[in-house]
């Protein structure tokens, strides 16, 4: 009972995530100077950080065979110790024309050696030294009547001499763990020859650090040793209920398992563990927002109910009365969700997803309206200029002849205001705008972070909408509803509508947008016809493509070209472009008249541009991204997208949803002359499926959880076993479990476990932010 470890002493004690995270590893017997700067080559400091190492894969010792039973023609996995290293070029083709280079090394188990050869490999001489202990697997032949091992693969567990114990100061390293409990010996101290029947995890490494994984493996059997039992924050009904083993298990299982079989349990259960405190983490957000919270309650009749006969319409009413078409299933549903939430007393936070063209816009301008009718204002905004600028027309146009009361004029009425506010607004428009903003005369205001400045001040902002949230960040959020407060803070908390045309996942949304209730507009409007999409693979191919345009333009519709993506600066993609424009306008295009659109432009030249495509007098408009997000041009039918291989398929899908805006047939023909295998997926799906949803899946498949997470996860990011695709399971699960701990605890006084190791993972703000009381 070494003094420096009291708290190994008391039975029973269980170690909790906080203590680990401040141990630093060179607390551990096994870990001297040396081993403390290699680990901390992998980021690995403390305690803590080795436990959640996780091995990157198994190497399945329990299917080893001593060499001496291997039969040839097999495929074969052998653990055994480099005892010679040859390297020589190969017989044929001397002098100049060296043939490929061949090294041979021979290896050895306590039952006999084998030769192993890999050709054109000549790095594995370096990498296998003389000594090193390693995993082969690969197929055994027979040369000249001997079993031969042919370029196998080679997984290195040890290197030579690391056996000895590599830190000079460590001298009373061994079996690691003072305390040496017999039970896990077999998996820590000395290697003691080669032992089949166990499972070897394999740990990613990198080059610099001169760690293998069976020395990880060694100290991590020291760490879990001495760890021992861990306090485990998920109840034993929890568990139960969703199958989860208890954490020392897990941690236990997935650094040492005994079979295969058990790393997958110990997996889950950790990838639960970090599920479940992202969830947490926007549950409580969720619940702090609404308990601070001073919301509106909005006047909402007449919705999308009926009228009462004889009283004036609500505005709302008017508007939606006034719509030349049906609302669709799902455009009702997603109103009914919002005015409920509009009604209550807590200020709504909602996502809407929905895919492109499926009319998302007359939702939101339904919500405005309810806050306009009361007395409120409202403030969309939207990434782009080119986008908040077509916001403002199309809710101009929409909302055109709607008047709202006002005593002070002499009709008692008055136009509704809208007004737009970009970074292009003059000072002398900023000045009006200001002014309505304040004296109530502005109703909506449309615009883009300009929405954001100091300056901008609301008599009463009701109802928020955020255009295409990816784009914003969290905080951008939270600074436009902060608006509603005012200054002096004496306001109060509008209701928020987050729209999102890049649909993602469900389960995938609960991840990233787990602190807004979600309502999802799955249905086109009627009448609308899937885009044609063709993937053309030849310049002869490609032809059908342009005398699609051709032949679209000449029966007075539209078409784009969207230029490839080319490396380099805003600059250089935009040289590309005109360079593409003039060559089309003299080729494939020749006779037609073909505008041109980049990020370079000066606004008002591509405000120009845009002008003329929309009255047709531009009829192609070559194009790079600039176009991707919301551009609304019903004529047009037509969209080429060029090296369409370099362009993600949430992208491709955005820039195919520009065209088909109408009930015409419409065109998306995608040039690649690229068939890897991972472009060919996602040019296929396009070509597949117009399913903003099932495209969604198939590129969170093909590109992992990186992309969706990497905008929104700031500072720790704690997902490094669950998996969007495969744990779907396990994030509706976290979501039921922190959803019921909150609702029964808000601040988690009675979890402190909870809090603790939330404090872990997320950062010191956003901590802040949850628990202060
Ligand atoms: P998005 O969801 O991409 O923002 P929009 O709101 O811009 O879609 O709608 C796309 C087009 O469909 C617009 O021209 C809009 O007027 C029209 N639209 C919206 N709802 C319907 C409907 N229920 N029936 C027919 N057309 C509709
Ligand atoms: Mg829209």
């Amino acid at each position: 009972m070494s003094p420096a470890e009291p708290t190994e002493v008391a039975a029973g004690i269980q170690r909790k995530l906080r203590q680990l995270a401040e141990l630093p590893v060179a607390q551990l017997h096994q870990v001297g100077p040396r081993t403390e700067r290699e680990l901390a080559e992998l980021g690995i400091g403390s305690v803590l950080d080795l436990l959640t190492h996780y091995p990157r894969r198994y190497l399945d010792g329990t299917r080893l065979r001593p060499i001496a039973e291997l039969v040839a023609g097999e495929k074969v996995s052998v653990l055994a110790r480099v005892v010679r290293v040859g390297q020589a070029s190969s017989g044929y083709g001397r002098g100049r024309r060296r043939g490929p280079s061949r090294v041979e090394l021979d290896i050895a188990d306590d039952s006999g050696r084998l030769r192993v050869v890999f050709f054109n490999q000549a790095w594995r001489a370096k990498q296998l030294p003389v000594g090193t202990l390693a995993l082969f697997y690969g197929p055994i032949g027979t040369y000249r009547d001997a079993p031969q091992l042919n370029s196998p693969m080679a997984e290195v567990l040890e290197l030579p001499g690391e056996d000895d114990g590599d830190d000079m100061d460590g001298g009373d390293d061994g079996d690691g763990g003072a305390g040496g409990d017999g039970g896990a010996g077999d998996q820590g101290g000395g290697d003691g020859g080669m032992r089949r029947g166990r499972v070897y995890p394999i740990y990613p490494l990198t080059d610099k650090a001169k760690l293998t994984s069976l020395r990880i493996s060694r100290i991590m059997g020291e760490a879990l040793d001495r760890a021992k039992d861990f306090a485990d924050p998920v109840a034993p009904t929890w568990r139960d209920r969703f199958g989860l083993v208890d954490r020392t298990t897990a941690y236990n299982h997935i650094h040492r398992p005994a079979t295969t079989e058990q790393t997958e349990p110990a997996r889950r259960r950790l990838a639960f563990d970090e599920l479940f405190r992202l969830q947490l983490a926007l549950v409580l957000r969720q619940a702090r927002l609404q308990r601070d919270a001073r919301g509106i309650r909005h006047v909402v009749d007449g919705l999308d109910g009926p009228d009462v006969p004889g009283s004036t319409p609500t505005l709302v009413a008017q508007f939606l009365g006034g719509l030349p078409f049906e609302l669709t299933q799902a455009q009702h549903r997603a109103m009914e969700a919002i005015r409920h939430d509009l009604a209550g007393p807590l200020p709504m936070h909602r996502l809407l997803q929905g895919d492109v063209g499926s009319g998302k816009t007359v939702v939101a301008v339904a919500a405005m309206l309810t806050a306009t009718q009361g007395g409120h204002q409202a403030a969309l905004m939207a990434p782009t200029e080119v986008l908040a600028e077509q916001h403002a027309d199309e809710v101009r146009s929409l909302l055109a002849g709607l008047t709202v009361p006002d005593p002070a004029t002499l009709q008692g009425d008055r136009p509704l205001g809208v007004a737009l506010l970009t970074n292009r607004s003059t000072a002398s428009e900023r000045k009006l705008i200001h002014a309505g903003l304040a004296d109530g005369t502005v109703d909506i205001l449309i615009g883009t972070h300009a929405l954001l400045t100091d300056q901008v001040s609301f008599s009463s902002l009701g109802v928020v909408v955020i255009d295409e949230q990816h784009r914003f960040g969290v905080e951008q959020r939270a600074a436009l509803r902060a608006k509603g407060r005012g200054e002096d803070g004496t306001g109060r908390d509008p209701d928020l509508l987050v729209m999102t045309a890049t649909p993602i996942p469900r389960t995938a949304a609960m991840v990233v947008f787990g602190d807004l209730d979600m309502t999802i507009i799955d249905e086109l409007p009627p009448g609308r016809q899937p885009v044609l999409t063709r993937w053309l693979r030849t310049p002869l191919e490609a032809e059908e493509a342009w005398s699609r345009v051709r032949s679209e333009v000449a029966s007075g519709h539209r078409a784009f070209v969207v230029c490839p993506l080319v490396e380099g600066s805003e600059r250089v993609q935009a040289t590309s472009v005109v360079a593409e424009a003039e060559r089309l306008a003299a080729a494939e295009l020749a006779g037609l008249n073909v505008g041109l659109l980049h990020g370079q432009l000066p606004s008002a030249e591509k405000e120009r541009v845009m002008a003329r495509f929309r009255a047709g007098d531009v009829e192609v408009l070559v194009a790079t991204t600039v176009i991707e997000v919301g551009v609304d041009i019903p004529e047009a039918s037509v969209m080429v997208i060029e090296d369409a291989d370099r362009f993600g398929i949430a992208q491709l899908h955005q820039l195919r949803g520009r065209v088909g805006r109408g009930n015409e047939p419409a065109w998306c023909y995608l040039l690649s002359e690229n068939e890897a295998p991972e472009p060919e997926a996602r040019l296929s799906a396009m070509e597949r499926t117009t399913d903003g949803f099932v495209l969604a899946e198939v590129d969170l498949e093909l590109r992992g959880e990186g992309t969706i997470l990497g905008a929104r996860q700031k500072g720790r990011s704690d997902l490094r076993l669950a998996k969007l695709i495969g744990d779907q399971d396990l994030v509706v699960r976290a979501r039921e479990m922190a959803v019921s701990v909150v609702g029964e605890d808000p601040l988690l006084g009675g979890h402190p476990l909870l809090e603790e190791e939330l404090r872990i993972f997320i950062d010191d703000d956003e901590a802040e932010f949850l628990f202060k009381s």
